[in-house]
């Protein structure tokens, strides 16, 4: 589906491993005075002085986390980054470098690799983070690309899953559902592709959900929102799986329950439309889709005010007593059980 735009194939193993390591990685700027050594030794060194470090890895396997049938190779690079700044985010730190792990199997080319780190450069400076290391090796089959993600953050800033009270109000940030969806979209455009090749999709009135699949964003810019609004969460989380399985997250941790109110859960126009184009029930894309990389939290009912005019973040419910449970209130209201239906790497075997 997505053409080969660039046909000159030049063997790996032309410039040997280091050879390729330099080509990829030197140009690569440090960003961060945090940064003392970057790329070329043994390992990195990094110094956060007062700070607190957070660290977070995440591995991504060819054919189980995504597919290159339709994930271009800059791309997938852009969103290796991005799903583990998330994570940084989410403990409300801010992010200053990477390391980007990759095995190759020897279909890739070296153009198909660079594709990959063009990819990565963009995320990196936009997001301004410094690619401080890796490792590269081969595989027998398949790409892997394993990130890490360090991140650096005040000692009294830190938010934990496990903070949330009673009476707290649940917010998320954007819109959710979008990124699952965007994905039934390119999987059916697959098939068809399949089938006759000559079909070119117009993919026009799915743009949003299509980009929030191939190119998510973090949310950088809410440990500084928040900071700026005077708000600390009592607990914040990553919406990566779905947002039902986060909130149960959430809850378990804090021991705490919670009542989420289906028409509050913010959604896109292009998410409700393709819900109905599909058929399925948006509140059950929001819930279980995953992949949507906003943040979600808990904060004190005092901090109302302070947030409630900001259109990035929508109150979609209240933390309650454990023994309450947790729960999604309908539109009918009606009170059911929330239910972890995130998506799950081993469910797909
Ligand atoms: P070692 O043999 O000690 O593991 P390597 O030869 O693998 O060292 O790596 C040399 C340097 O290049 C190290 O600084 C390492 O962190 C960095 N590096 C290796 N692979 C990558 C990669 N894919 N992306 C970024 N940096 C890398
Ligand atoms: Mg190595």
């Amino acid at each position: 589906m997505i053409e080969d735009k660039n046909p000159q194939r030049t063997s790996i193993s032309e410039l040997g491993e280091f050879g390729l390591i330099n080509h990829l990685t030197n140009i690569f700027e440090i960003k961060h005075q945090s940064t003392v050594k970057a790329i070329g030794d043994d390992a990195a060194v990094l110094d956060f002085k007062s700070k607190q470090a957070v660290v977070t890895t995440d591995l991504l396997v060819e054919g189980v986390h995504f597919d290159l049938g339709y994930m271009p190779l800059k791309h997938l690079g852009y969103k290796s980054i991005i799903v583990n700044l998330s994570d940084v985010y989410a403990m409300n730190a801010k992010a200053t470098q990477v390391t980007v792990s990759i095995a190759l199997s020897n279909r890739f080319p070296l153009e198909a690799v660079e594709e990959l780190y063009e990819g990565i450069k963009f995320a990196c400076d936009l997001y301004k983070v410094d690619l401080i290391g890796g490792d590269t090796t081969s595989s027998n089959k398949g790409l892997l690309i394993s990130v890490t993600a360090i991140g650096e953050i005040n000692p009294e800033d830190v938010v934990y899953r496990s903070g949330a009270q009673p009476n707290d109000l649940l917010v998320v940030t954007g819109d959710v559902g979008g990124a699952y969806l965007g994905l039934q979209v390119l999987e059916r455009e697959k098939q068809v592709f399949q089938v006759n090749p000559q079909n070119q999709p117009d993919l026009d009135q799915y743009s949003y959900i299509i980009e929030r699949q191939l190119k998510p964003e973090a949310r950088k810019d809410i440990p500084k929102l928040l900071k700026e609004l005077g708000v600390k969460p009592t607990a914040m989380i990553d919406v990566s799986d779905g947002l039902s399985s986060e909130i149960i997250h959430i809850c378990k941790q804090s021991k705490v329950g919670c009542n989420l109110y289906e028409d509050k859960i913010p959604l896109d126009p292009q998410t409700i439309s393709t819900c109905e184009e599909f058929n399925i029930s948006s509140t059950t894309v929001a819930l279980s889709g995953g992949e949507d990389y906003e943040l979600l939290f808990t904060i004190s009912q005092e901090d109302y005010p302070k947030i409630k005019a900001n259109p990035s973040l929508t109150i979609i419910g209240h933390m309650t007593q454990e023994s309450e449970g947790m729960h999604l209130i309908t539109r009918a209201n009606t009170k059911i059980p929330l239910q972890a239906r995130g998506w799950n790497s081993f469910d797909k075997a």
